[in-house]
């Protein structure tokens, strides 16, 4: 069982190997995230940060040691409570052909337009939504229109945000998106995410300064931690 996340993420030894290929993604990994704590997750391509975020998700679970949430190991967490607590942004944005309403309100029940609308507006997409002729309305995928990359990660992103979550985790989603736009999405974070805890798998130095902390993976391993100003 799981009652309302603090926030607290605690990775003691961890270690990961993908079984179909035998790569060893994850090596002995350790690090805490305070609740609240904006951590930017930085590294090379193919460094093991997308890993690291789906393990977080429980995507997979560890070969060796443990990742605990508030301090209890994630294999005895709820899965269903945690997942509805956390607001995850895939690096692969997946949108529906359905509206752009349903893309953001995607797998809640209730949602006002406010809701949506509020949502719509901290991922920076409200405006672009707006210039549709139908809105909120407007027909994504097939039998509608085709977003931008930027626009795509904006809407993905809102859908993260409408679950007003405990812990957010963006896998390096604000690639296509520029870098005004970004500050404007980070400024927002700040606000709606106060006290709440954030990790971003980020390139752009001027996400990563803004961080409590920075987590720098290479080859699976994390050679460094600390602040913009430690490091
Ligand atoms: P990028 O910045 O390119 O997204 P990353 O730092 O997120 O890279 P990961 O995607 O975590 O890195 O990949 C770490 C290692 O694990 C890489 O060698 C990759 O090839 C391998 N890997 C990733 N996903 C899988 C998978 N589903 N099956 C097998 N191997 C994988």
């Amino acid at each position: 069982s799981l009652g309302e996340l603090s926030g607290n993420i605690n990775f003691d030894k961890v270690s990961f190997t993908y079984q179909d290929t035998g790569i060893e993604a994850l090596k002995d990994i350790s690090f805490d995230i305070g609740a609240g704590q904006f951590v930017a997750i930085i590294g090379r391509t193919g460094s093991g940060k997308s890993t690291l975020a789906n393990l977080i998700m429980r995507m997979y679970d560890a070969d060796r040691g443990q990742i605990s949430i508030d301090g209890e190991p994630l294999p005895g967490i709820n899965l269903n409570s945690f997942r509805n607590q956390v607001g995850f942004v895939p690096q692969e944005v997946f949108l529906f052909s359905d509206n752009i309403r349903n893309n953001i309100a995607f797998g809640l029940d209730k949602v006002t337009d406010a809701e949506i609308e509020t949502a719509a507006r901290n991922a920076a997409v409200y405006h672009n939504i707006m210039d549709f002729e139908l809105k909120f309305d407007t027909m994504l995928g097939e039998r509608g229109i085709t977003l931008s990359g930027g626009q795509k990660q904006r809407v993905s992103i809102a859908r993260a945000l409408i679950k007003e979550p405990k812990i957010l985790i963006f896998d390096d989603c604000l690639s296509a998106v520029d870098t005004r736009t970004e500050e404007e999405i980070l400024n927002n974070l700040g606000n709606v995410m106060k006290g709440k805890t954030s990790i971003l798998i980020a390139h752009r130095i001027s996400t990563i300064r803004k961080a409590d902390k920075i987590i720098v993976l290479e080859d699976g391993k994390i050679t460094e931690q600390g602040t913009h100003d430690e490091l």
